[in-house]
């Protein structure tokens, strides 16, 4: 084995181990580092061994698409979110190949996001997104079949895909028609109005100032929302 060989044998080895410690399902990991499935499941052995706990889901056969992943309003948020955070790590490059170290540090900005909002509604963890559903969406904007767009209404950059299973364009303003007086943007909402009434003081800034002021626990600012 050539010394070139080998150094990029060792460069493979190390992503799959990162990607493996990451969560990443085996077939993620074989497309990405060229490695067999064999070679893999020594990984694992390896890992194991060195006493790392490895995820139970990662021999799944299946990797998403936008069909599974983007469903509705607030699927497309997540996706929005965690893809604008790769793209913001990752540069313009990610719209030509799939950067793992920028997937990386845009997946732990995501869960550090989501570990605050569980805080205020738990349901939001019914629709996070894992290593490898981020992986699946990166790999479709870098096939172009995915995409950003920005809304013509509110400006904001939003994630869209062609195989997406929704009709919502950008879901940062959409209003669903029979939306929940509970939805998790109104909870966001509220707490948002809370964090400038304690920031400006006293100062009126906001029509219903008062109620929200008041309420001095989550549970009350949840009571406010409804
Ligand atoms: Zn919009």
């Amino acid at each position: 084995m050539s010394r070139n060989t080998g150094a990029n044998w060792l460069k493979r080895w190390v992503t799959a181990r990162q990607m493996a410690l990451m969560g990443y399902v085996t077939r993620i990991i074989i497309l990405e580092t060229g490695l067999t499935d064999k070679q893999v499941r020594r990984l694992y052995r390896d890992l194991e061994d060195e006493g790392f706990k490895l995820d139970k889901n990662r021999t799944t056969r299946t990797t998403r698409s936008g069909a599974t992943l983007l469903l509705n309003q607030l699927s497309k948020i997540h996706a929005s979110l965690l893809m604008q955070l790769y793209r913001q790590v990752g540069g313009e490059s990610v719209a030509t190949s799939i950067s793992i170290s920028a997937l990386d540090r845009a997946y732990r900005m995501y869960q550090a996001l989501l570990c605050e909002m569980a805080v205020i509604d738990p349901a939001i963890r019914n629709v996070t997104f894992t290593i490898s559903d981020a992986w699946c969406l990166a790999s479709e904007l870098r096939s172009e079949e995915a995409m950003f767009e920005t809304c013509d209404s509110c400006q904001c950059d939003f994630f869209t895909s062609i195989h997406q299973s929704t009709g919502i364009g950008c879901p940062f303003c959409y209003e669903a028609p029979n939306r929940s007086k509970h939805s998790t943007f109104e909870v966001l909402n509220n707490v948002e109005k809370r964090t400038l009434v304690t920031v400006a003081g006293t100062k009126p800034l906001l029509p219903d100032e008062n109620k929200i002021a008041a309420a001095s626990s989550k549970d009350e600012v949840l009571a406010v929302a409804k």
